[in-house]
């Protein structure tokens, strides 16, 4: 049997896609897989142009790709993370994918045959899997990233989270000389709460104020629970005049919120701390420790109220 037999034989028998072009981009050889794939038969396909046979093919951009591999005569590839497909032939697979078309790896390989015609070979391999387990792994590692800036209870950040966001917002403003401003909110006798209603209406009461408290934040505003029933909020290119503002809608949408719970109504309110970032401050560390007193000075007066860092009502 002629080699060129046993190379035929070879490329239908191949799980890949393997078509010839000459350089006129007139089709030479089409493998079985094709056939089957593209469910064309060669008689209907051989010497006739690829990009009738593939009009969904991005001609320029082929064109420059097969131009360099007949000009430099080196291979080149293109991968499905470039583009998903070049060619539009139904995958197989019995699973439900985001394209109804396989997910490709193609290689132009420039060939050199006796007639001394320029030919490329074109390889498509099907990667449709590592596609779809890919761009599921990507969408768990997402999720994952996610969930770990996430507090479960409340769905809003996680002090982790959280502190790594003031820490950034905290040296950018230091940086621009932008504001920054900190509010941190304590819920009142909360254990008084958790004895009435059990842990369950507390939990409730935990979610609910978080809800009603995002409602009210701006897009770039980024709340966090600190700890058990603290929460903190960061207000980028904020002032006082601004945080004060915030920091009493939170104190009265608190107060006025009633949170339905087993056949009864419970209301609760907060103690509210403020403090703005001033020349002193060379750590966010300091930015909480200073709210974090004026959280302390509105329990003291009384709690239900909004109490402002003293350094800085001085300033
Ligand atoms: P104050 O007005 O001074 O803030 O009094 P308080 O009772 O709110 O403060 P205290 O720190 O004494 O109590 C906080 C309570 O919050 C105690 C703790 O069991 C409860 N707690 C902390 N985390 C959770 C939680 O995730 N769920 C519930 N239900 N309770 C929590
Ligand atoms: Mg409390
Ligand atoms: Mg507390």
């Amino acid at each position: 049997m002629p080699a060129d037999d046993f190379c035929t034989d070879i490329a239908n028998k191949l799980n890949t896609g393997i078509l010839i072009i000459d350089s006129q981009y007139n089709i030479v050889l089409w493998n079985r897989y094709l056939e089957v794939h593209a469910n064309k038969k060669p008689e209907n396909v051989i010497g006739q142009n690829i990009f009738e046979i593939f009009p969904e093919l991005p001609e320029k951009w082929f064109k420059r790709k097969i131009e360099s591999v007949f000009q430099l005569k080196t291979q080149s590839f293109c991968s499905w993370e470039q583009r998903h497909h070049l060619f539009e032939l139904p995958h197989t697979r019995p699973m439900t994918t985001d394209s109804h078309f396989m997910a490709q790896n193609c290689s132009f390989l420039p060939l050199e045959i006796k007639d001394n015609n320029e030919h490329v070979c074109i390889l498509i391999e099907d990667v449709t899997d590592v596609c779809h387990y890919q761009s599921k792994l990507k969408k768990t590692l997402e999720e994952l990233a996610q969930a770990n800036r996430i507090d479960g209870l409340t769905q809003v950040f996680n002090r982790k989270h959280w502190e790594e966001c003031l820490e950034k917002e905290f040296s950018r403003a230091r940086r621009y000389k932008h504001g920054l401003a900190l509010i941190m909110f304590d819920l009142d006798h909360f254990k008084l709460l958790n004895d009435t209603y059990g842990h369950l209406g507390g939990d409730i009461v935990l979610i609910e104020t978080a809800k009603v408290i995002s409602k009210l934040l701006r897009l770039g505003d980024l709340f966090g629970r600190y700890g058990g029933e603290e929460f903190a909020i960061i207000l980028p290119n904020t002032d006082m005049v601004g945080a004060l503002d915030v920091a009493e809608r939170i104190r009265v949408a608190i107060s006025k919120n009633i949170i339905n719970f087993q056949e009864t109504e419970i209301k609760v309110t907060a103690s509210v701390g403020v403090a703005v970032i001033t020349e002193a401050d060379t750590r966010y560390e300091d930015l909480i420790s200073h709210t974090d007193l004026a959280l302390y000075d509105a329990k003291a007066s009384g709690r239900n109220i909004v109490c402002v860092a003293k350094d800085v009502t001085a300033a």
